[in-house]
Order: C-alpha cells, then sequence, then structure tokens
C-alpha cells in the first residue's frame, strides 16, 4: 500500500512529461509533481492523494 512509485528517468526538472512514463498529454502539474493523469491516478494514493477513492 505504501510503496512510492515515483520514479524519474529522465533528467528530473528538464522534461516537460511525465517523470513516470514520459507522456506529455494529460500532465497533472499539481502539487508540485509532474505525471500525466494516467500515473498520478495510479500514484496519488501511494504519495497520500485519495482523490480517486
Ligand atoms: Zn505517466
Amino acid at each position: 500500500m505504501s510503496n512510492i512509485v515515483l520514479r524519474p528517468k529522465k533528467n528530473f526538472g528538464r522534461t516537460n512529461g511525465c517523470v513516470r512514463c514520459g507522456r506529455k498529454r494529460g500532465m497533472v502539474r499539481r502539487y508540485g509533481i509532474r505525471m500525466c493523469r494516467q500515473c498520478f491516478r495510479e500514484t496519488a494514493p501511494a504519495i497520500g492523494f485519495k482523490k480517486y477513492s
């Protein structure tokens, strides 16, 4: 339940795409994270967000 899935492969801070899959569509840039909606949805519960409960 608590395993963090945030794993930036590429240069963090440089890319505008998702830090998880590199996508640039449906980006969620709130909360200081940069992930696409898909990854955000999967990662949100792990990092404390329960918006998609
Ligand atoms: Zn993604």
